[in-house]
């Protein structure tokens, strides 16, 4: 079947009309996982068979969570510089209160995670959930309200870190709450990882892969999803190619290299570059974009040298590796080509793609457990963010759900807000998915 393109927006790595894919491979095999099973029959949101009398929609206590949310909004937390050491102290205050035991863990000035364990009667894995505890910078002049101020209208909160990600974080630590109230004995630990850098570096994940978790089960990071269950996510890397020529006087350009032009031969290559692909169902095509580009000094001068960052999105299946060669074959190329040109490239950041199969048990129970607990059925999507999964999921080695409250395109945005109810709904989510999760594997 032919596969549908748009031609609008970017060219990088898009169908052209006319133009072969023959370096697009596609599995078959692979495609065909993907392929959505029928719906399980419809479930009513009830009493659990795990906690006794615990009721899917009334059980989290909304007052208690909207007002933790609140109180995290109020922390800033912007990254850069970080300072998610008193997001973590509070977030350690409220786990320790309902039972959990807790460590934070400093690891520069200001800079922490947070680690919460609810520990189980068994000796199975754990189950970890996972949400950062950093936001995107703010410029508050641009907002409606003070983007610290956690400025609530009807059902919804206002604030920079709504969306992406406190409102997931505010939703499992109160899941983790509910469930150590509730003295639940499961087969296996629950652990709820708050991790500092994801929007800069993810040097909060790398650190928590330091830390002797035990054997680990599935993974569920609260990242925005619209409650809807995301199996997968593309990786991101993003390089910066540097061209350097030889400077001259404006008025002579022969004389000298210029910088620029041969940037803008790595763009115009770049442009025609097709990197092999598997097709992915959730994903859709890699991208690239052209984030920044700086060059010369000043008009009457032949630039010396020209700085290009660009953001390579990837999808399962690609290695990060191929792609950097491909790139340095390009630069190797412009730099054959131009005299006294040289071009390089650093890798600014490397994250992997994020893929757990759609028959595994953790999508399946999470597939059922959303069924149950918004009374609609769900439909497994992929996004093109990437999240600390990128380093927990490859460095733990365990099947991975991203699910979350917030609409994702108010990430990083002004004006960012959300859905109390929403997040009270991922909250609901994820107490019965803990549920689910340990009684299909060994409870
Ligand atoms: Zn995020």
């Amino acid at each position: 079947m032919r596969r549908k393109c748009s031609n609008r927006g970017p060219r990088f790595w898009r169908c052209r009309p006319g133009k072969k894919r023959e370096r697009h491979r596609t599995n078959e095999a692979e495609s065909r996982r993907y392929r959505f099973k029928p719906m399980l029959p419809m479930q009513i949101a009830g009493p659990s068979p795990l906690i006794p009398g615990f009721n899917t929609m009334t059980s989290v206590p909304s007052s208690e969570l909207t007002d933790l949310l609140q109180k995290l909004i109020k922390i800033d937390s912007c990254n850069p510089p970080g300072r998610e050491q008193p997001v973590a102290e509070l977030l350690a205050r409220v786990l320790e209160q309902a039972g959990l035991e807790v460590t934070i863990t400093r690891f520069a000035p200001e800079r922490a995670n947070v680690l919460g364990r609810w520990r189980s009667d068994g000796d199975g894995p754990a189950l970890l959930l996972n949400g950062h505890l950093d936001t995107v910078p703010v410029n508050p002049d641009q907002w409606r309200h003070d983007p610290h101020a956690g400025t609530i209208e009807g059902d919804v909160l206002s604030g920079r870190g709504t969306v992406d990600m406190k409102g997931g974080l505010a939703a499992l630590v109160m899941a983790c709450v509910v469930l150590a109230r509730s003295r639940i004995k499961l087969p296996g630990d629950v652990i709820f990882a708050g991790t500092a850098g994801e929007e800069v570096d993810c040097i909060g994940a790398r650190q928590l892969l330091n830390e002797d978790l035990g054997p680990i089960g599935g993974l569920i990071v609260g990242e925005p999803t619209r409650l809807e269950v995301v199996p997968a996510h593309k990786g991101a890397l993003w390089l910066e190619i540097t061209t350097t020529g030889k400077a001259a006087h404006g008025s002579m350009p022969d004389e000298g290299a210029n910088a620029i032009l041969a940037m803008h031969q790595v763009t115009q290559r770049l442009l025609d570059y097709r990197p092999a692909y598997r097709q992915h169902p959730l994903l859709g095509p890699p991208t690239l974009n052209l984030g920044t580009i700086r060059g010369g000094v000043k008009t009457n001068v032949v630039a010396g040298r020209c700085v290009l960052e660009i953001d390579l999105r990837s999808v399962p299946g690609q290695s990060h590796e191929d792609l950097v060669a491909d790139v340095q074959n390009v630069l190797a190329a412009v730099a054959s080509e131009v005299p006294e040109v040289t071009a390089s490239l650093r890798i600014q950041a490397d994250r992997s793609p994020v893929e757990t199969p759609l028959e595994h048990p953790l999508i399946q129970t999470a597939l059922e457990v959303g069924q149950q607990v918004l009374g609609r059925p769900l439909r497994p999507k992929g996004m093109s963010y990437f999240s600390d999964a990128s380093v927990l999921a490859p460095g733990l080695g365990v099947p991975t759900l991203i699910f979350g409250p917030g609409d994702e395109r108010l990430a990083h945005q002004v004006d960012e807000r959300t859905e109390l109810s929403s997040v009270q709904s991922a909250a609901r989510f994820y107490v019965a998915l803990v549920q689910r999760f340990f009684d299909r594997n060994g409870g």
